[in-house]
């Protein structure tokens, strides 16, 4: 999963491209919700929110490392519901 970063600067450019509504306004930043970012695994190759953000501030959570398998898993698990 990815995570975003205290640099958020709450554009909100970030929340409607993510294809599993992961991502939401936090407290204080934005926040991903790791149990359901895929990474964009089965919707897109590229992380759509590291795209478009223009702080730069969403890099891959080291507490949350996946394999391309385990997270087209959580994808199937993500539509299936
Ligand atoms: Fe959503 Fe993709 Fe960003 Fe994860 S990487 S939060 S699935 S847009
Ligand atoms: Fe924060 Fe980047 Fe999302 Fe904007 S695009 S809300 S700066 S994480």
């Amino acid at each position: 999963a990815l995570i975003i970063t205290d640099e958020c600067i709450n554009c909100d450019v970030c929340e409607p491209e993510c294809p599993n509504g992961a991502i939401s306004a936090g407290e204080e930043i934005y926040v991903i919700d790791p149990n359901l970012c895929t990474e964009c695994v089965g919707h897109f190759d590229e992380p759509q929110c590291q795209q478009v953000c223009p702080v730069d501030c969403i890099p891959l959570d080291p507490e949350r490392e996946e394999t391309r398998e385990e997270l087209m898993q959580k994808y199937h698990l993500i539509t299936a519901a």
